[in-house]
């Protein structure tokens, strides 16, 4: 299981996305291919404005392309109707913001819960179960109950985490996940990162800071909307981890508790 480099699990191709302002075309991405392997550890990195965000949304099926081709495994999903293209991003990916974006008013337990309700399932003990089991992987078992607020910034990350696994994505996208954290904690963060992707999860991270890249497996820099450079970090020691994630993530993820597609049918066929 460890290090396995897969199949392309997402591709573009000859990405363009323009924006129109009035009278002024804002050229964002100017043809990028791009193939992200299933179980690679991308960060994506250039200066402001080069393209990265537009670039992460794009694949985050948040918005769709001026031209170009996305394959999300085998599916074209570039122009799907904005239904599809919303049960394409609940069900095969995972997001994690650089602030978080926790509900304030729900608990760690119904924050990650959060995701089943946009894909449509009936949450049940089941569900339950399988999110204090994700909230216990990462380390916030005694943490249930708490509100955002009551929790530090490392441990809100740690939740967005959680909530970015519950639907077991093909991919998960980072947008500077550690962009609001001290170094301490960014290594935390960037560990458990680590330890999900060394148990097969894609991950794929946008970040200006060449530190928190070097934790990725391969790094890709644009600039001015275009891929600048496209090459595999060397392999680092990495410091060592811990071990509970990457043991015990698959069987969370396996586990009795999993979500599956008769809970969803079922909830469907309630509305
Ligand atoms: P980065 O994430 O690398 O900072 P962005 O993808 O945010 O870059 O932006 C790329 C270019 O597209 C920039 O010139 C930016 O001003 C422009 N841009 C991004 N989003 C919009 C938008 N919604 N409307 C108009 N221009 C945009």
């Amino acid at each position: 299981m460890q290090n396995r480099i897969k199949a392309p699990i997402a591709r573009v191709v000859d990405l363009v996305k323009r924006y129109y302002l009035e009278s002024v075309t804002v050229s964002a991405l100017s043809g990028v291919s791009l193939e992200f392997a299933e179980g690679d550890f991308i960060a994506l990195m250039g200066p402001s404005g080069s393209g990265k965000s537009t670039l992460l949304n794009l694949l985050g099926c948040l918005d769709r392309p001026t031209s170009g081709e996305y394959y999300l495994g085998h599916d074209n999903v570039a122009y799907m109707e904005d239904d599809d293209l919303s049960d394409v991003r609940s069900r095969y990916i995972g997001f994690i913001f650089q602030s978080y974006n926790l509900l304030a008013q729900y608990t760690v337990v119904e924050n990650i819960e959060v995701p089943l309700l946009y894909q449509g399932a009936r949450l049940n003990a089941k569900t339950r179960e399988r999110c204090i089991s994700l909230a216990e992987m990462v380390g916030l078992g005694n943490r249930l109950d708490h509100r955002p607020m009551q929790l530090s910034g490392g441990q809100q990350q740690r939740v967005a985490i959680a909530r970015a696994l519950v639907n077991d994505p093909h991919v998960i996208l980072a947008d500077e996940p550690t962009g609001n954290l001290d170094s301490k904690t960014s290594d935390e963060i960037m560990m458990l990162l680590t330890e999900l992707n060394k148990a097969g999860k894609t991950i794929i991270m946008v970040t200006h800071e060449n530190d928190i890249a070097s934790w990725a497996r391969r790094v890709v820099r644009m600039r001015d909307g275009r891929v600048e450079s496209d090459e595999r970090n060397k392999p680092v020691p990495l410091a060592p981890p811990t071990g509970d994630v990457a043991d015990v993530l698959p069987q969370v993820l396996a586990a009795d508790g999993m979500l599956d597609q008769t809970d969803i049918a079922d909830a469907e066929s309630d509305r």
